[in-house]
C-alpha cells in the first residue's frame, strides 16, 4: 500500500477549514506553501573511524506571527514531505495556542538506536553546524521531538554558542528550548505536552459531562507524550487498559500502572517484557474496548485500515498527525469524536515559549508558575476552538484550524504583502 503523503493530509485539513470560514484566496495561496526548505548533507566520523553521510532537514513554514518554532526529530521516516507537514502543523499550533511564533520542523533521517552516545553527539553537533545561521534565538528555535531530548538540545546549544562571538554567547541561550534545567531549561518542560493534553481533556470532560474517574483508555506510544499523559491521568482515576509501543502491545482490563510502566521503559527502552499486562498483537490492541484513545506515536496510524477496528468514544491526539484523511472520515462516521493534535499537544510548545521568555529575561520560574501559566494559556486556546466548533457547527479539527487561520488572516491583512 502506498504511504499517504502527510503534507497532503495537512492540505486537505487546511482546505476544509479555509472553505468553511471563507479564507481570503490570496492568503490561502501564501499559507499553502512553505517559506524556506533547508536540506543539508553532512559527514560524521563514526567510532570505527569511517565517515558516514547524513541528510538533515529544516523546513520553515511561516513566520508572520513570530520566529519559526518547532522540534527536531531523529527517525528513519524523516523526509521532506513529512517535515513540511510537521512544520505546517506547528504554524497552526502556535497560532491556536496564542503564542508569538511561526512554524518550523526539522530532523535527520537516521536510526538513532544504531549509534553510540558519542556518535549521536557528533551527529547532532555537525547538523547544528550545517544549519548555521538558518537557526537563531530570534529567528528559528528548535526543540525536542521524536527521539530527541534535553541532552541533544544541550549539544545544539553548546555548538551554536561556539559559533557566536564571545560577547554574544550569553544572549543566545534561547536558541533552543527543551534544554536541561541546569543549562537554561524550564522546570515543567519535560512533562508539558502530556500536561497540556490532560488539561484539554479535563476541560472537555467538564463541558461535556464525561467522567474521567473510572474511564478506561488506551495509549499508542510510551515516549515523552504517552508516558506523561498516562502518569498525569492517574490521579484523575482513569484506567489504562492497553498500551502499545515499537516493541509490541500489552492489555490489562484491570489497569496498567503508568508509573511502573514508565520506570520499566526508562530502564529497558521498551514496554515489551513488562509484567503488568498480557502481550497482544497490533490488531487486538486496536480492537480494545475503551472510553478513549491517546495516539502518542507517529503519523498515519489511524487510517482506512485501522479506524474501522477502534472501539472507543473519543480520540485525544497526542502525536502530530496520527489520523489520516480516511481515518478521520471513518471515525466521524462511527461517531468517535476527535480532539485534534494541534490543540491537545500544544502544551510542549507553550512551555517552550515560557522557557524562551525566562532565558530572555534571565529568570527562573517555579513549577507552580509554569503549570499555572500553561493551564491558563491552553484553556483559552481550548475555549477559542470550542467556540469555533459551535459557531461553524463543525468538527474539532476544522474548528481548531479556523482559529489558526483567522489569526493568520488578520495579521496578513494588517501587514499587507511586501512590496
Ligand atoms: N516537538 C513539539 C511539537 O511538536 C514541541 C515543539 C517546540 O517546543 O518547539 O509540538
Amino acid at each position: 500500500m502506498a504511504q499517504t503523503s502527510v503534507y497532503e493530509t495537512v492540505m486537505v485539513q487546511f482546505s476544509r477549514a479555509a472553505d468553511l470560514m471563507g479564507l481570503d484566496p490570496e492568503i490561502r495561496k501564501i499559507l499553502s506553501s512553505t517559506t524556506n526548505e533547508i536540506v543539508v548533507n553532512f559527514p560524521v566520523v563514526m567510532d570505527s573511524g569511517c565517515v558516514q553521510m547524513f541528510t538533515g532537514y529544516r523546513v520553515q513554514h511561516n513566520n508572520v506571527l513570530g520566529p519559526y518554532k518547532g522540534g527536531l526529530r531523529f527517525h528513519p521516516a524523516v523526509n521532506i514531505d513529512e517535515v513540511r507537514a510537521l512544520a505546517a502543523w506547528m504554524t497552526w499550533k502556535t497560532a491556536i495556542a496564542g503564542i508569538p511564533y511561526g512554524g518550523a520542523k526539522g530532523g535527520i533521517q537516521m536510526r538513532p538506536w544504531d549509534y553510540s552516545p558519542a556518535e549521536l553527539e557528533r551527529i547532532t553537533r555537525r547538523f547544528t553546524f550545517a544549519l548555521g545561521s538558518n537557526i537563531g534565538p530570534e529567528y528559528d528555535i528548535p526543540a525536542p521531538d521524536v527521539n530527541t531530548n534535553a541532552q541533544i538540545m544541550a549539544w545544539i546549544l553548546d555548538t551554536y554558542l561556539q559559533m557566536m562571538p564571545p560577547l554574544e554567547r550569553n544572549r543566545c541561550v534561547h536558541v533552543v528550548t527543551g534544554k536541561p534545567v541546569e543549562s537554561g531549561g524550564s522546570v515543567g518542560r519535560d512533562k508539558a505536552t502530556g500536561q497540556g493534553l490532560v488539561y484539554v481533556l479535563e476541560a472537555w470532560a467538564k463541558d461535556y459531562d464525561f467522567r474521567l474517574d473510572g474511564a478506561t483508555y488506551m495509549i499508542q506510544g510510551f515516549g515523552n507524550v504517552g508516558s506523561w499523559s498516562a502518569r498525569l491521568l492517574k490521579p484523575h482515576g482513569a484506567v489504562l487498559v492497553a498500551v502499545e509501543d515499537h516493541s509490541g502491545a500489552l492489555v490489562n482490563p484491570n489497569g496498567i500502572d503508568p508509573d511502573a510502566l514508565a520506570a520499566y521503559v526508562a530502564m529497558h527502552g521498551r514496554a515489551q517484557g513488562f509484567e503488568g499486562g498480557t502481550p497482544v498483537d497490533h490488531e487486538t490492541f486496536l480492537r480494545t474496548q475503551a472510553d478513549f484513545f491517546i495516539p502518542a506515536a507517529l503519523e498515519n496510524q489511524i487510517t482506512a485500515e485501522t479506524a474501522p477496528l477502534l472501539n472507543v468514544k473519543l480520540m485525544v491526539e497526542g502525536a502530530n498527525g496520527p489520523t489520516d484523511v480516511d481515518g478521520d472520515r471513518i471515525l466521524q462516521e462511527k461517531g468517535i469524536l476527535i480532539l485534534p493534535d494541534v490543540l491537545c499537544n500544544a502544551g510542549g510548545v507553550i512551555v517552550s515559549y515560557f522557557e524562551w521568555l525566562q532565558n530572555k529575561r534571565s529568570e527562573f520560574w517555579d513549577l507552580a508558575e509554569v503549570d499555572g501559566r500553561l493551564l491558563k494559556q491552553i484553556l483559552s486556546a481550548y475555549r477559542r476552538v470550542r467556540d469555533a466548533v459551535q459557531r461553524y457547527n463543525t468538527d474539532w479539527r476544522t474548528g481548531a484550524y479556523i482559529v489558526a487561520l483567522t489569526r493568520l488572516q488578520t495579521v496578513y491583512r494588517e501587514r499587507g504583502i511586501f512590496p
